[in-house]
């Protein structure tokens, strides 16, 4: 049986359907983006898109990188496109968006890792739409960190960098990533007086206790906000889920992050790093 016969109950939701979700997708379309709902097969997009929220995945659709849970495409990126920024902010206007994600591939070819594209696509959003209050989800920058100052110095209200899953792990999953070099970034983000915000996926393989150590070294390095969710594969040739973690696991690692100095954590098995993410701007911290 496939997986997603498997999955269980919890893990069954609706397909998108409804005249907002065709909306927006037509938006999408017309303005050539590329969502990491689409792309990531997100089990959220009929709520999401439904109620005009959408995240945009900016600087192509081809990734340098080949984590092994993500469905975007590895390769060597065409030329960015300039006029990225522009199309991102109008379309944002025109959704009427109030709370925008955005995210991108890694582009570890470029010197600056894409960092004035991401400059430009805040300062655009913002200009467009003042009241629209922005999340950035970043890749590493590899230790460039003039490159992260340019991509975290726009405006945004939140900064958010996945560590996607445990120490161990990070081989087998983020093969070109560290773990030490990802907290840092979080370290660095936070140290510029930016809201920080991190994700890891769970059902990778992870044992309990190097969810907690990731946690405490999470809030040693200064992280505000922690999103907890079920790890789903998208193809066959992607990581095996290798558990599925339940609803009551979610609360108790929910409470345990908070134990451990985390200021807010979102638990749960469809929760994804932009689930819910409009209310991170305000959470307290
Ligand atoms: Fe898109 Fe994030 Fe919502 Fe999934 S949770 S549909 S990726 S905005
Ligand atoms: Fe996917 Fe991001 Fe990894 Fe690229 S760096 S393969 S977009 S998760």
């Amino acid at each position: 049986p496939s997986e997603r016969k498997k999955r269980p109950d919890w893990l069954r939701v609706k397909l998108p359907a409804g005249p907002e979700f065709r909306k927006v997708r037509q938006l999408v379309d017309n303005y050539k983006l590329h969502t990491i709902c689409e792309s990531g097969s997100c089990p959220n997009m009929g709520e999401c898109w439904g109620a005009g929220t959408a995240t945009f995945m900016i600087l192509g659709n081809v990734c340098t990188r080949s984590c092994s849970f993500c469905a975007v495409a590895t390769g060597r990126p065409n030329e960015y496109d300039a006029d990225e920024p522009r199309r991102v902010a109008e379309a944002i206007k025109l959704m009427q968006v109030k709370h925008a994600v955005l995210t991108s591939v890694n582009r570890d070819e470029l010197k600056d890792r894409g960092a004035e594209i991401w400059y430009q696509t805040v300062r655009l959003v913002k200009e467009n739409t003042p009241e629209t209050t922005i999340e950035t989800l970043i890749p590493d920058v590899k230790n460039n960190w003039d490159a992260l100052v340019r991509m975290i110095e726009a405006g945004q209200e939140v900064v958010s960098h996945n560590m996607e899953t445990v120490e161990r792990l990070y081989r087998a999953v983020r093969p070109q990533a560290k773990y030490a070099r990802s907290l840092e970034q979080i370290k660095r983000t936070k140290e510029f007086g930016k809201r920080t915000k991190s994700g890891i996926m769970l059902g990778l393989g992870e044992t309990r206790d190097e969810v907690y150590k990731a946690m405490d070294d999470l809030a040693a390095n200064g992280l505000d906000i922690l999103t907890l969710g079920q790890y789903l594969q998208p193809t066959k040739m992607h990581h095996e889920v290798i558990e599925w973690v339940t609803p009551e696991m979610f609360e108790d690692y929910k409470e345990e992050g908070l134990k451990r100095g985390l200021k807010y954590v979102e638990s749960g098995p469809l929760v994804r790093s932009s689930y819910h993410a409009e209310r991170h701007v305000n959470v307290p911290i």
